[in-house]
């Protein structure tokens, strides 16, 4: 695994790129051999961007990045019921839309979420 600083335009600073090592038995080549590129500098603000670095929708940056775990202290976590393992969980926040349970990993619409206090309010944040 290494890092590398790259200047972004999409954010106008310097930000820091960690390679990740390829899976030691990947099967073929040309599907799993490259190392995947994790932005640890990715902002919220990102995921309504196309990643001008690497050029892949950003929120696609921001699953990238909760699923690495070489950055959580940048996410915003709520607690709520997850959709994907029934859950409560902490649930980091990857944009206006989407928030990864750090339980089992699966992508949540968590403005639709529900608190886990039993009530039937929605999380807080709205969308609008
Ligand atoms: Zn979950």
């Amino acid at each position: 695994m290494r890092t590398e600083e790259v200047y972004c335009s999409g954010c106008g600073h310097k930000v820091r790129l960690v390679f990740t090592d390829p899976p030691p038995h990947g099967g073929h080549a040309n599907l799993t051999g490259d190392p995947e590129i994790v932005c640890v500098d990715y902002e919220e603000g990102c995921a309504a961007i196309k990643c001008l670095v690497t050029g892949k929708a950003g929120i696609i940056m921001g699953v990238r990045l909760a699923k690495s775990h070489l950055n959580d202290g940048r996410f915003r976590v709520v607690q709520a019921l997850c959709d994907c393992c029934g859950q409560v969980a902490d649930q980091e926040i990857l944009d206006d839309t989407y928030a990864m349970c750090i339980l089992c990993e699966g992508t949540n619409r968590w403005a639709n979420l529900k608190s886990g206090e039993g009530s039937e309010s929605d999380v807080s944040l709205s969308v609008d």
